[in-house]
């Protein structure tokens, strides 16, 4: 399973849009892994986690394609995880068709923000995904790829680009996908995700983070599955995720890879994020459950310049706890 971090920062991005701190000059001046985007991270190259707002820039900026994506979890509501505008550019005159339909997973109140752009509700048809409420506790199955039912927009054996002009003889030829009125084949994988509740915004507004099971894929070695945590925002675990957490040792489950926020860095312990301490903490307890595999990878993910050091000394620091810290363009390969 193949994780790349599109965006790394907390809300504010990092450095931070108006601030002149010491750290967000630093950050300025060193450029590289510094310059952090809103926290995103796609999985393979069709399962998204967080549309933030950030999704256009760090797409150009990475040069990722997302065209594949069949399968968007959103963490939750907060402006800086999910931003609906972005759907708009799914639709007829921005992507060129056929986009294959995505499931868009997340709880009741998150996906009740999709209804929320600039105060009318986006058209999942015309933008071709499925809203898919979930609950906490949840699991879920998703299957991507396989052989897609061209858009319904498309008219068969015709290629042209998005803006209707002919395809210009001097670029390369599209791929298949690209080749409006034809069958698309992509990779076929399967996905098996489970919903946490987070200890992070209010109640009603249910928070999630999320394990994400691949068991069906080319990735996969051997055909054994691989398993990523995924927790941004949250505060220290409550007794239900660890519950929940118990339940996955208990079935079988160890994670390749544990992705935990840190948004707090050096400064004080947390309820609705965590500081690095608290991470280390985190990333300990579930060697303890059993939930870790032998090699998996710990990272700390969602910074902030308020506690944060810069790359470099934020690397230095965590590596004597064994810990990672993401940054954007970050790629990788999650073992069984
Ligand atoms: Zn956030
Ligand atoms: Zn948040």
């Amino acid at each position: 399973m193949k994780v790349t971090f599109l965006g790394t920062a907390a809300a504010e991005g990092y450095p931070a849009l108006w601030c002149r701190c010491e750290r967000c000059i630093v950050a300025r001046e060193r450029g590289g892994e510094n310059l952090r985007l809103r926290s995103s991270v796609l999985i393979n190259d069709d399962l998204l986690i967080d549309p933030g707002p950030d999704l256009v820039g760090s797409t150009i900026r990475l040069g990722v394609d997302v065209a594949d994506v069949q399968a968007i979890l959103i963490t939750h509501l907060h402006d800086d995880h999910l931003d609906p505008t972005g759907f708009l550019w799914r639709g007829a005159g921005f992507a060129l068709p056929p986009l294959p339909v995505a499931e868009v997973i997340g709880t009741a109140p998150t996906l009740g923000r999709l209804h929320d752009r600039e105060g009318k509700a986006l058209d999942p048809a015309g933008l071709r995904f499925a809203p898919r409420p979930v609950s906490h506790g949840e699991r879920v199955s998703v299957s991507t790829g396989g052989t897609h039912d061209p858009d319904p927009r498309v008219r068969p054996g015709r290629t042209r680009t998005s803006d209707g002009a002919p395809p210009l003889a001097s670029l390369p030829t599209p791929p298949e996908s690209n080749t409006l009125g034809v069958l698309t084949a992509t990779v076929a994988r399967s996905y098996d995700i489970v919903v946490l509740p987070a200890s992070h915004a209010r109640p009603d507004e249910q928070a999630s983070f999320f394990v994400v099971r691949q068991t069906l894929g080319p990735e996969l070695t051997h055909g054994q599955p691989a398993t990523v945590l995924y927790a941004t925002d949250t505060g220290p675990f409550s007794d239900e995720a660890w519950n929940i957490l118990d339940q996955l040792a208990h079935d079988g489950w160890t994670f390749g890879a544990s992705i935990i926020d840190a948004t707090l860095g050096l400064g004080g312990p947390g309820t609705a994020h965590m500081n690095l301490e608290q991470v280390v903490w985190h990333q300990g307890e579930l060697g303890r459950r059993a939930l870790l595999s032998p090699d998996a990878g710990r990272f700390a993910h969602h910074f902030s310049h308020n506690g944060t050091p810069p790359h470099q000394e934020l690397t230095a620091h965590l590596a004597q706890f064994g810990v990672m810290p993401s940054h954007d363009g970050l790629v990788t390969h999650v073992g069984p």
